[in-house]
């Protein structure tokens, strides 16, 4: 049995939305990962299963290795589509938005997203959400959305509804939120909703191949010369990499081709806390992805010098100059954040 921890008058609530509302739009992120594109698409199929008309909208592309999940072509993207996806987003009768709290969050697509008349629902875990939805299900302390979404789901009492298509998606979404049950997953709930989507008929082993299991050799190639320029800062507990453009196009780069990278410097013993610095392909911008293991919390370094936020254990953040001002501002968290980060 599953803990309720969704509120009984936002089931209740949404409930009364789910009888009479037709359309319905699902955004997620900028950049979207395993966990966005799994809790949207298997929102989508259960909505379908209810016969309603339901569109995702992501603000940008996102990696081949999720393009496998029923549902995955069909999705919009705002970047490419946004006069078609703003008549989605304000003609719609409701807006579920997934796996992001703040608006920002969602870029280009916030103005249409905060403007539109449609009724708004957050299925969320990240701290801190910002109040612009009717119904704000937030909690932190699950590891994924995609495990919320599931939740939701039976909380509403439409488990039979879940098909193995759907079962697919949330699988994904909590494995790749949780580095494959690696880190974040303690809860023994998440092998009993496991445990529930294999009688759905899902292929864990599979998934886990189709996600983590089909790299390119560029991308491999990519990830030893990172690798070979990572700086270690043993007194801190922390370790740098960094990628320019320049080194992305000598790699062939394509997207997707760094996601987990920033998770390997901590499999060294005694390094804690690892950031991941590199520049953005589409916009100029760097982006920064910050992951900790045990209690020093990323997300306040995100936040303090990085523009961004997330989770204790995994955050991000952009900033607006160069690499070497980037990299500058990490060696100055490294300082700030001195005491917590030689505590150990
Ligand atoms: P990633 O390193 O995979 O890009 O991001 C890791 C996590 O950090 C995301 O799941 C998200 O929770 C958070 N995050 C990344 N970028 C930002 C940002 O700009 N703002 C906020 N608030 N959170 C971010
Ligand atoms: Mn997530």
């Amino acid at each position: 049995m599953l803990s309720k921890i969704i509120a009984q008058s936002h089931i209740e609530h949404f409930a009364k939305w789910l009888n009479k509302a037709e359309k319905f739009v699902i955004v997620t992120h900028v950049s979207p990962d395993g966990d966005a594109i799994g809790s949207s698409l298997g929102l989508r199929h259960f909505l379908e299963m209810q016969e309603k008309t339901v569109q995702v909208i992501v603000p940008n592309g996102f990696p081949d290795f999720l393009c496998w999940m029923d549902g995955a072509k069909e999705i919009l993207r705002y970047d490419k589509y946004s006069d078609f996806a703003n008549k989605l987003i304000m003609e719609a009768d409701v807006v579920c938005c997934v796996d992001f709290n703040c608006l920002k969050r969602i870029d280009a697509m916030a103005e249409a997203v905060s403007s539109s008349p449609a009724r708004k629902i957050m299925i969320d875990h990240h701290p801190e959400p910002e109040p612009f939805c009717d119904i704000t299900i937030s909690h932190p302390e699950v590891a994924s959305a995609s495990e919320l979404v599931f939740r939701f789901i039976c909380r509403l009492g439409y488990f039979e509804d879940v098909t193995k298509e759907c079962a697919e998606c949330i699988y994904t979404g909590m494995m790749t939120d949780t580095g494959g049950f690696t880190y974040n997953s303690n809860n023994r709930e998440i092998y009993f909703i496991i445990s529930e989507l294999l009688e759905k008929g899902i292929d864990k082993d599979e998934i886990y191949r189709k996600v983590f299991g089909s790299q390119s050799e560029s991308r491999m190639r990519l990830m030893g010369h990172v690798l070979s320029n990572m700086k270690l800062f043993p007194e801190y507990h922390a370790s740098l990499m960094t990628l320019t453009k320049k080194e992305m196009e000598e790699f062939h780069f394509i997207r997707g081709d760094s996601e987990g990278f920033v998770n390997m410097p901590l499999s060294i013993k005694g390094i804690s806390f690892s950031a991941f610095i590199r520049e953005d392909t589409e916009k100029p911008q760097i982006n920064i992805s910050l992951r900790s293991v045990g209690d020093f919390p990323c997300n306040q370094v995100a936040a303090a010098f990085f523009n961004g936020g997330g989770h204790l254990n995994a955050s991000g953040g952009e900033v607006h100059g160069t690499m070497e001002e980037a990299v500058q501002r990490f060696y100055a968290a490294l300082e700030q954040f001195k005491p917590l980060l030689t505590k150990k």
